[in-house]
């Protein structure tokens, strides 16, 4: 549907080709005699024109606007229709559209040829000029949330482009409540999202339903940070920075916190502990790797495959010790691995012993081992050029990098006051947000201008 200038309808109804194409065109036309844009894209110093909203920042162009009668007019874009027929059903003429629409492309900012399906074009005519045909200006569209992009007439009757970029904040929402359903729907309700509700689930591991959405009417308060334009809309959803939990398995608040020493972000609690570690990456109780998990060149083979675990260099006979609390699921032969322990762990975690020379005779599969138990000894059973622990993490079934895997430190700040203080003052941030109403705007995080076809 098309909706025209109340003022020009005569002229605009000329410059309309009915309506095969206009029928395909889901978007209608706002209507306003405007010099927002103009505003915009007006060439300025410093002491830019004041109408100017500080959200926008925009490219010096050296044309100067005219100062006619102009009409927005919107169309949006279908999976039936190129943005080139959009604008000439709101009364561009083909040459103009596919001019404007080529200079969009040129700056490589939109991805595909093809724009995608609701994409919105706003496009601004000159309506005098053309002997009263009218004139297509200028033509602006969203390239990504942050991003618009504009093409604009040259006297030439090229066009040229440029990139205006929303001022983007960072803030802190809260949300709290308890649970009805499950607790992604419920943050969801109140403008949160799944993965946050997974975020929370982590924090409590204990609780066997929360990582399944928990139970009806257990409570919750969560903080986290958003990016937003200035006016409020949120852009991207960003990290959890706090969560209480009051359940019938799980109470407790956490806080992420940085600390300035190691700039490895975990969750602590008030006292200024994160939660303990489930496993510990080095079961010898040192490490001296000798070839560490990814692809390599197998030294046996000669394949390149994915070494799918840490080696760690040791006499044989060296003690290996559980590396966290769970059940003996494995205990045996293998080709290849030899001598093997799989222990499964909480949360979906198993760690996998191999090469060994011989097993703690004490223990066999079923067993429940604690942390730090000794479970065997180092050898070169198997397939394995000389004595070494090869040691695998694996959580749900996927090998990780027992090096670099995200596990909690079991840190506690009392060691450090000075991270300790710095903790507290994030703690008090965050209680005063749970205190007050509305965002809480902490800090700017992007405001630039890249002027793309000057
Ligand atoms: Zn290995």
């Amino acid at each position: 549907m098309i909706s025209k200038d109340t003022k020009t309808p005569a002229r605009v109804d000329r410059r309309f080709r009915p309506s095969r194409k206009a029928e395909l065109i889901a978007g209608g036309t706002v209507v306003l005699a405007m010099l927002v844009l103009f505003t915009l894209v007006r060439p300025t110093s410093e002491a830019a024109s004041p109408a100017a909203p500080d959200w926008l920042t925009y490219s010096d162009f050296s044309q100067d606007m005219p100062t006619i009668s102009t009409a927005e007019r919107v169309g949006t874009i279908t999976s039936r229709t190129k943005a080139a027929d959009v604008l000439e059903v709101l009364g561009a003429s083909p040459e103009d559209a596919a001019r404007a629409m080529d200079a969009l492309h040129e700056t490589g900012l939109l991805g595909g040829s093809k724009l995608a399906a609701g994409t919105v074009l706003t496009a601004y005519f000159d309506e005098a000029a053309n002997d009263g045909l009218g004139q297509l200006v200028s033509v602006s569209l969203r390239a990504d949330p942050r991003t618009s992009l504009l093409a604009t007439r040259k006297p030439d009757g090229t066009f040229m482009t440029s990139t205006l970029t929303a001022r983007v904040f960072t803030s802190m929402r809260r949300i709290a409540g308890s649970i009805d359903t499950n607790l992604a729907d419920a943050l969801i309700a109140q403008g949160g999202n799944e993965s946050l509700a997974e975020s929370v689930a982590a924090l409590f591991p204990d609780d066997t339903q929360l990582s399944k959405g928990g139970r009806k009417g257990e409570r919750f308060d969560i903080v986290y940070q958003v990016a937003e334009d200035e006016r409020g809309n949120v852009l991207e959803t960003g990290d959890l920075l706090f969560a209480a939990y009051n359940g019938k398995q799980s109470n407790g608040s956490w806080y992420r916190f940085e600390p300035s020493d190691t700039g490895r972000a975990e969750f602590y609690n008030r006292q200024g502990s994160t939660q303990k570690p489930l496993l510990t990456r080095y079961p010898l109780g040192y490490a001296q790797i000798s070839s560490g998990f990814g692809r390599r060149m197998h030294p046996v083979s000669g394949l390149l495959l994915l070494h799918s675990g840490v080696d760690f260099r040791a006499p044989i006979g060296t003690p290996i010790y559980a590396a966290g609390d769970g059940v003996i699921s494995q205990m045996g032969w293998s080709d290849g691995y030899g001598r093997q322990i799989h222990i499964d762990h909480k949360r979906g975690f198993e760690t996998v012993y191999a090469h060994m020379s011989g097993f703690n005779t004490k223990l066999s599969a079923g067993m429940r081992v604690k942390r730090g138990d000794l479970i065997g000894y180092v050898g070169n059973s198997g397939t394995a050029t000389g004595p070494h622990l090869h040691f695998e993490i694996r959580e749900d079934g996927r090998y990780m990098n027992p090096v670099s895997l995200n596990l909690p430190s079991g840190r506690s700040l009392a060691a450090t006051p000075e991270e300790m203080d710095k903790l507290r003052e994030q703690i008090t941030t965050i209680d005063t947000l749970r205190g007050a109403t509305g965002p809480v705007t902490t800090a700017r995080l992007t405001t630039l201008t890249i002027p793309t076809n000057p």
